[in-house]
């Protein structure tokens, strides 16, 4: 009884004293986008204490001044300091590799993918990338891959992720191309549905096994082996059905969506994001507007798909006719989203281009109209809002999570400085550091 008494005591004031938090760090930066959404300061000091921002002060704070000791400081005075970006739209599990034998996934073990997706997670966040939203990939691997990301057992991004896509008997993330006894072994049973209560028990299952975010795909898809188009594949019905589902166990609802009809179909039943959305109209703008829905361009993944055709003999016919004739579409739907004022945040379908190369998004994303400025915006604050992370993510205020990177050169003068990452901190751990 005494000892417990003692024990609560010792708790009690360990609480109660802030010096016993832990200083991961000061960092000293030249130019610092506190929040992107405003202008970079310079000459900064930033002080982080349990993983998070605790101060910022003007100028280059000595620890001394600071009342620290025994504090590791982070010199980044020839370097633009930003929050870690956040890709909205990944596959962290997998990466698109032209040459190798297409039926390869027929041999390997659950194991092998998570195994592979070790490097993939190591060059996301070497890049930059400190949060990922990983929209479809096996229950089975994206979650063990979350939480050993959490422990620190392998290096990674934040994960936040849907597990297997919510999709139709035969739809987008179905399992296409092989006879009838093959499909039924190897495809992922979770989340294929038919009818409205049947796809509302399949949102239920996949946040059963984990799912942070319920993935849709609204219509049909390019990369699926099928000659189904790339119209609308889950009824209005089903969609509704989805998002209340969803959003009554405060789940988030991103709806895969390339034709006009299946974009504006799932805008209306109130998804927060359309992946993709080639084929919006004017329509679909004012119901983005209406719902304060987001579109994640992945222009990379188009952008990927479009030089893969013209070298690859293999592609199959089914996927290569639809490359052909979505891809391009890809341009002028971004350019009007962001003429028309539609929310944007950064995604790139990484697992269709290699992992690591997320930041060429960005450099497409100015080519196709966006300020830099937007762009770092889409990719941090707009982020973090669509996540239901802004109390945490996205920018640098004092009691943000310090998630953290610096880059050799200005990104608000030349988009490709995002490709030229020289520190990354999550968290207030050290992952990378480039003198
Ligand atoms: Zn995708």
């Amino acid at each position: 009884m005494k000892t417990t008494n003692i024990s609560l005591l010792v708790t009690t004031l360990a609480l109660s004293f802030s010096a016993f938090a832990q200083v991961d760090g000061v960092i000293h930066a030249a130019k610092i986008l506190i929040n992107p959404e405003q202008d970079a300061l310079t000459e900064q000091t930033l002080v982080l204490e349990d993983g998070k921002v605790s101060a910022i002060h003007e100028g280059y704070r000595s620890l001394t001044s600071l009342g620290l000791a025994d504090v590791p400081v982070y010199d980044l005075k020839n370097h633009y300091v930003m929050p870690g970006m956040i890709d909205m739209h990944v596959h962290v599990t997998f990466e698109r590799d032209k040459d190798a034998n297409p039926h390869n996934w027929l041999t390997k073990e659950d194991a092998d993918y998570a195994l592979h997706s070790i490097p993939y997670l190591k060059r996301t966040l070497d890049a930059g990338f400190t949060s990922v939203r990983d929209l479809g990939s096996n229950y089975k691997v994206i979650f063990p891959l979350k939480r050993a990301v959490e422990a620190q057992t392998i290096a990674g991004p934040r994960i936040f992720a849907a597990g297997n896509a919510v999709t139709a008997t035969g739809g987008h993330a179905d399992l296409h191309g092989y006879r009838h006894d093959v499909t039924e072994a190897m495809s992922y049973s979770l989340g294929v549905c038919d009818g409205a209560d049947d796809c509302q028990r399949a949102v239920r299952d996949v946040i059963k096994h984990g799912a942070d975010v319920i993935k849709i795909t609204a219509t049909g898809g390019v990369l699926s082996n099928t000659a189904a188009g790339v119209n609308q594949q889950l009824t209005d019905d089903e969609l509704t059905a989805i998002v209340s589902a969803a959003h009554n166990l405060g789940r988030k609802v991103a709806a895969h969506a390339h034709g006009t009809g299946g974009i504006n179909a799932a805008l209306r039943a109130g998804v927060d994001s359309i992946e993709h959305g080639s084929y919006l109209d004017d329509e679909s703008i004012k119901l983005f507007k209406k719902h304060d829905a987001y579109l994640v361009p992945t222009l990379l993944a188009g952008h990927t798909v479009s030089e893969e055709v013209l070298s690859n003999p293999n592609m199959p016919k089914a996927v290569a006719d639809k490359v052909r004739e979505v891809a391009p579409k890809m341009e002028k739907a971004f350019r009007s989203a962001l003429k028309n004022k539609v929310n944007i945040a950064f995604g790139t379908d990484s697992g269709v281009s290699r992992h690591g190369d997320n930041a060429i998004e960005a450099e497409l994303m100015v080519k196709y109209g966006m300020t830099p400025k937007q762009v770092l915006i889409s990719a941090t604050r707009s982020a973090a809002k669509l996540l239901g992370q802004e109390a945490h993510l996205g920018s640098l205020e004092v009691g943000k999570f310090a998630d953290i990177i610096a880059l050799e050169a200005d990104p608000e003068k030349d988009i490709k400085a995002l490709s030229k990452v020289a520190f990354v901190m999550k968290n207030g751990v050290v992952y990378k550091q480039e003198n």
